[in-house]
């Protein structure tokens, strides 16, 4: 065990018992000791055997987490999630085909969990949770369709296709001044923490009192754009 990775990851509040969604940068987490193997062994040390850790499985470290013992995996064509340790067949279970992160869905049952998502060398665009705070509060952009892909010739119409993510940075300052942001480094990366329940609770406030708050600026993002006029077309109902 690589302590003073396992110091790390304490110090950032994440203890035992602990559902943990992590996201992180692929180069990032290169650099750290022991590479994914070694960083998932350290957080699966912090939680213990009552926690628990789910990534993304498009997720660099997701094939470390898929080798651990146990490890479960969420098979959604589209977004699917692996996890380890005690709760991973309660986050991955039964995942719902429309709404890949909505109510139901892992991200949901890590909420019920009470867990958290870690980011390491990421920002808050890599942060699904914040998708599920958009369905919650009922934004008209998270109804969106996309065609997925269920192998061979066979394509099906999903309804909630997340959207675009790059204006998900505009919670930071809300996020810090509330103190739910947990800042600290693993390895030499920045890392930062925080309680998924306080997250989803502060982004739906946010987006309540404005629709357009999560969505980027970039005028050529036609994701955002189309956001933004499925917004107002309701508004103007
Ligand atoms: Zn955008």
């Amino acid at each position: 065990m690589k302590r003073g990775l396992l110091a790390q990851v304490t110090a950032l509040r994440i203890g035992k018992g602990d559902a943990v969604l992590v996201h992180s940068s692929a180069g990032a987490v290169e650099m750290v000791e022991g590479g994914a193997t070694g960083l998932i062994r350290a957080i699966a040390s912090a939680v213990g055997r009552e926690g628990s850790v789910m990534v993304p499985a498009s997720d660099s470290i997701a094939p470390a987490v898929r080798a651990r013992r146990g490890s479960r995996f969420s098979d959604h064509p589209a977004f699917s999630f692996t996890a380890v340790g005690r709760n991973a067949d309660f986050l991955t279970r039964h995942v719902p085909f429309h709404y890949p992160l909505g109510s139901e869905s892992p991200l949901a049952r890590l909420h019920q969990l009470d867990g958290g998502v870690l980011l390491i060398g990421a920002d808050q665009s890599s942060n699904l949770a914040l998708h599920l705070a958009e369905i919650w509060a009922d934004m008209p952009y998270t109804r969106r369709l996309r065609l997925v892909h269920l192998g061979d010739d066979e394509w099906k119409e999903m309804t909630g296709d997340p959207g675009c993510t790059a204006g998900f940075h505009k919670i930071d300052r809300i996020l810090r001044q509330a103190r739910i942001l947990k800042e600290g480094k693993i390895g030499d990366i920045p890392a930062q923490f925080m309680r998924i329940r306080p997250l989803t609770s502060m982004a739906g406030e946010m987006l309540r009192g404005n629709p357009e708050a999560l969505l980027c600026d970039d005028p050529a993002c036609r994701s955002c754009g189309l956001a933004r006029k499925m917004v107002r077309a309701v508004s103007a109902i």
